[in-house]
């Protein structure tokens, strides 16, 4: 069992009384405290990723706190909601959350008067979705002035106000906590402005969406301001891992033979590799070539790379990169 700490006790908190606690400006720690989603869509994925970084926790009983074994750099779960939150007062120093939470959490800042206390430091290529709005399906849509007046349910209050702002539409922003989906069912509103991902839930609820706010995926969130101890030596050597990590994933490795007068040909086939490694083979005019590639190397691709005079085709999976 790691030690009862602060860290487990703030987590307990409603994001209320976080929001109230002193700002923490002198906080020294010589640990790394990561706050990920507690269960949802984000946890398995967000685990996965660190595990692939290199992390390793114990599992305590309350499961809030995850004591790093591997590396000084602790986990703790929580709601998706509380992360930006534990971020502005210190008590966590990175987290794993949607962007769609971090810009709506810093629309309320920025309205509330607050300074900007978080960012997003890498996009993390999962939890993808749109912050969208809809329309009943019985609504012939001409565009958003077609809001004027009306009721929009969305547990996104600040980006669509900004939006609304910014379209200089005048519409009541109706804040539902949860199941925004069926307010307009229930006539509580007329539109709705929701995540969706597949868009089954709205087509479920005879919604249409008719514009996008926000394209979102998960995002590393961490403060503005550069840690001044340890801990940014951690933070660097997590995001260098988590930089190897995320590019290996679409990442192989393209191995062929040509002939010195084909290399160009060749480099024109491949315009997305990263410099290739050329090497010259018997002292002659035939040269060996290992390159990085990035997305799908298609048989199709290989047949046209064969084409123009490569040989000895070989394509490998990356097992881990580092910069
Ligand atoms: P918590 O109990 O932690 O507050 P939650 O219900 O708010 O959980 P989830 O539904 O697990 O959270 O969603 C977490 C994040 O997953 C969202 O903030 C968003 O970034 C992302 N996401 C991806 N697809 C969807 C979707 N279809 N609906 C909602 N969120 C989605
Ligand atoms: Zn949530």
């Amino acid at each position: 069992m790691p030690p009862p700490c602060a860290a487990s006790a703030a987590s307990l908190l409603p994001i209320e009384a976080i929001a109230m606690s002193p700002p923490a400006t002198a906080v020294v720690r010589d640990r790394l405290r990561i706050a990920i989603q507690k269960s949802g869509r984000l946890s398995d994925p967000a685990r996965a990723l660190l595990a692939a970084c290199g992390l390793s926790w114990r599992e305590s009983r309350d499961r809030l706190f995850c004591h790093g074994e591997s590396l000084p750099i602790d986990l703790l779960l929580v709601r998706d909601d509380d992360i930006p939150g534990l971020i502005a007062d210190g008590i966590c120093d990175l987290g794993v959350v949607g962007n769609n939470v971090l810009v709506e959490q810093g629309g309320e800042r920025v309205a509330r008067g607050l300074a900007p206390a978080y960012r997003a430091m890498r996009q993390l290529g999962f939890g993808g979705c749109r912050l969208d709005l809809a329309v009943p399906d019985a609504w012939d849509w001409t565009g958003p002035s077609q809001l004027q007046g009306k009721r929009i349910a969305t547990s996104y209050p600040s980006i669509l106000a900004a939006w609304l702002r910014e379209q200089q539409i005048d519409a009541a922003v109706v804040v539902l906590s949860g199941s925004v989906e069926i307010a307009p069912r229930l006539a509580q509103a007329d539109a709705v402005c929701d995540l969706v991902s597949s868009g089954a839930t709205l087509a479920a609820n005879q919604l249409k969406p008719v514009m996008t706010l926000l394209e979102s995926q998960a995002v590393l969130a961490g403060p503005v301001a550069e840690f001044d101890d340890v801990r940014g030596e951690l933070a660097a050597m997590l995001l260098r891992r988590l930089d190897g990590v995320l590019r290996q994933k679409d990442s192989r490795l393209l191995l062929f033979q040509t002939q010195r007068s084909q290399l160009a040909g060749l480099m024109r086939l491949l315009p997305d590799v990263d410099a290739p490694t050329v090497m010259q083979v018997d002292g002659g005019d035939a040269l060996a070539l290992q390159a990085l590639c990035h997305g799908s190397m298609t048989w199709q691709r290989l047949e046209d790379l064969k084409r123009a005079g490569a040989r000895g085709l070989m394509v490998l999976p990356v097992e881990r990169m580092l910069a």
